[in-house]
């Protein structure tokens, strides 16, 4: 069997090891259009602080690696359109601008996304960055001590704004973050954390311009100097945009069949509209715990299970993508923060009736001292106040707490209950936590609150 892989990131590299790890004699051939195989953009902020060295060292695998384990790799070769019935791709060479068609048995996609360009005039202006990939990262840190910059911009306060923010400020930059929502990371925490995170950004020279809408970019001899709003307008010496992505797919319009968005639509075996064509990673949607519906969320974590289940499927097997919850955490300066499922403030948008609770707690109990790591815990717990099912949950402290998140994450896929989770085991061990974890503080307070 010939099986051709178009993406070298998170979904293509998983879908090429999971065809390895079971059936290694498989023909694969893995096409990359960049000059670069398996970039991480996740491990982007890391190197532009410094604490990763190398660039080239940021990545899952070599192509010289996985040529040694039988993978025919193609870098700097596209991959740019499908005959499906033909069973054949045509393959662009961007060294020799030749193309030639290639056949396939099966044909996994991940052809992932692009950062997303925000449509007003002078946004071709130079000194205008976005952060994905390796040829971005490598330009952001030549900016990082660029003395010409002393004034950067970042438009989009999620998460990829808030490494970038964190990145420039930390390199003495002024950064000016802008978002059209009220808040920063509003669709990832609710008020009680980005209060404390927005105190925070600001006491690191990080200007919150949130609840603007960017109007035009303006500049002189071509390059970017500032930023205007429909609020105010910001000096710039460097524009970072991480408003947002676009799938990679108008390649496929014609081909498979696209939603409004341009995500491929997949079944939940990661198949296609197309036979023996499958997609994975950004550019397709998965199904979201919480509600049970499809959503996009575009993390790596989810690239890397739906490459997982394609190369099981492909193989022959019989495997439906689990529902995720969108389980993410971040640093932000001295906070650790995570959150999974459903928050109160994207609650309405999921079509879902929910309640929280949210509590304060410590670390650990009250006789551990601050030194030796007794911090305060912030926690909220979203859930259904019908029948008490979890729908989410967001932690943050100063103390790396997040991976109770995990814990919430599973309890929405078990559809775990309030009273599942109030009296829940968790360990307790004073140089680590309390006898009641805060998931049993917080389920306990919302049973009570609901009585
Ligand atoms: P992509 O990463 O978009 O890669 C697609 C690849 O396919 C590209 O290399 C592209 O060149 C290639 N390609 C596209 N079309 C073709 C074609 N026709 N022919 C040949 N090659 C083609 N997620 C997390 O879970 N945790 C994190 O901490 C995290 N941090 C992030 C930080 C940053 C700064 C960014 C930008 C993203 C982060 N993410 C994180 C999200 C994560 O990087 C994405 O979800 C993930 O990269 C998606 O993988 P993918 O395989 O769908 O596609």
């Amino acid at each position: 069997m010939k099986v051709i892989v178009v993406g070298s990131s998170h979904g293509g590299f998983e879908t090429v090891r999971g065809i390895l790890a079971e059936k290694p004699d498989t023909e694969i051939q893995w096409y990359e259009k960049g000059d670069f195989v398996s970039f991480l953009s996740c491990g982007m902020q890391l190197y532009l602080e410094g604490v990763v060295k190398d660039v080239n060292s940021v990545r899952y695998a070599t192509a010289k690696g996985m040529r040694a384990k039988g993978v025919n790799v193609f870098v700097h070769q596209e991959v740019t359109s499908i005959d499906p019935k033909a069973h054949t791709v045509v393959v662009h060479n961007l060294d020799d601008d030749s193309t030639r068609e290639e056949k396939y048995d099966k044909l996994v996609l991940s052809a992932g996304a692009v950062p997303a360009s925000i449509p007003v005039p002078g946004n071709d202006l130079a000194n205008i960055y976005a952060m994905r990939g390796r040829d971005w990262a490598i330009k952001l840190k030549a900016k990082t001590v660029d003395p010409d910059v002393q004034n950067v911009t970042v438009i989009g306060a999620g998460y990829i704004g808030i490494e970038a923010a964190e990145v420039f400020s930390k390199a003495g930059k002024h950064v000016t973050l802008i978002d059209i929502l009220p808040r920063p990371l509003a669709l990832y925490l609710d008020q009680e954390f980005t209060d404390v995170l927005s105190k925070t950004l600001t006491d690191h020279n990080i200007y919150l311009a949130t609840g603007q809408t960017v109007k035009e970019f303006n500049g002189e001899n071509g390059k970017v100097q500032s930023v205007k709003t429909d609020q105010a307008e910001y000096p710039s010496d460097l524009v970072v945009e991480t408003a947002g992505i676009k799938p990679n797919t108008s390649w496929l319009k014609d081909t498979l069949d696209l939603n409004n968005k341009g995500l491929v639509k997949v079944n939940d075996h990661l198949e296609t509209s197309q036979p023996d064509i499958y997609a994975v990673g950004d550019s397709t949607k998965v199904p979201f715990a919480p509600t049970g519906k499809k959503l996009q969320i575009a993390l790596a974590t989810n690239a890397r299970r739906q490459g997982r289940i394609a190369a099981k499927n492909l193989l022959g097997h019989d495997m439906k993508m689990p529902a995720v919850s969108g389980s993410s955490a971040l640093s932000v300066f001295d906070y650790h923060f995570a959150s999974t499922g459903i928050k109160e403030g994207t609650s309405e948008a999921n079509g879902v009736k929910s309640q929280s609770v949210f509590v304060t707690d410590t670390t650990q109990p009250p006789f551990v001292p601050d030194e030796a790591g007794n911090e305060e815990v912030y926690f909220k717990l979203t859930f259904d106040p019908e029948n008490h099912r979890i729908l989410g949950a967001q932690i943050m402290s100063k103390r790396d707490v997040t991976a109770n998140m995990n814990a919430i994450s599973l309890a929405i896929q078990g559809s775990m209950t309030l009273d599942d989770l109030a009296y829940a085991d968790f360990f307790f061990q004073p140089g680590f936590d309390r006898p009641w974890n805060v998931i049993n503080v917080a389920a306990q307070k919302a049973l009570q609150d609901l009585s």
